[in-house]
């Protein structure tokens, strides 16, 4: 699922009991397309010039929808905006402070997380597990040395 740029929006939705509507469906698209882990105020920004009975209520309550059927991440990596992300497989997250992007990282990490953590004995159900980390990315961290 890393690589879910061809993945037929519909039939994924579909595949998450999600009615297939032509927001949802922009929306889902957004997010297979976009790898960057959007804010809703991003998503509405880019979508409402194609689609414009599409409101800033509909976005958030679709990514809601969307995020409870497991069919995207919302993810608590930045304190001041809720991020979205279309790749659902289990992966890590890093929150630059200086630029605000967020980056993938620890796909191998947090697979073997997940399966220790399905076989243990303790009788916990997995629904959601997060590794978020924040600090300066390579880019900003040579910006920095450079103006230095
Ligand atoms: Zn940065
Ligand atoms: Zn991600």
């Amino acid at each position: 699922m890393r690589n879910n740029v061809d993945v037929n929006a519909e039939d994924y939705l579909i595949s998450h009991g999600v009615k297939p509507s032509v927001q949802r469906l922009a929306i889902m698209n957004y997010l297979f397309s976009h790898k960057t882990h959007p804010t809703a105020d991003e998503i509405y920004m880019s979508l409402h010039s194609e689609i414009v009975t599409l409101s800033k209520t509909t976005v958030y309550n679709t990514l809601k929808l969307l995020a409870e059927k497991g069919a995207i991440l919302a993810l608590g990596v930045d304190d001041k905006n809720m991020r979205f992300d279309g790749d659902i497989s289990a992966h890590a997250h890093f929150f630059c402070t200086k630029c605000g992007r967020v980056y993938d990282f620890g796909f191998e990490i947090m697979a073997k997380i997940n399966s220790l953590a399905s076989v243990s004995a303790e009788g916990y159900r997995i629904d959601d597990s997060q590794l978020n980390c924040k600090g300066i990315c390579s880019e900003c961290a040579r910006l920095e040395a450079e103006s230095e």
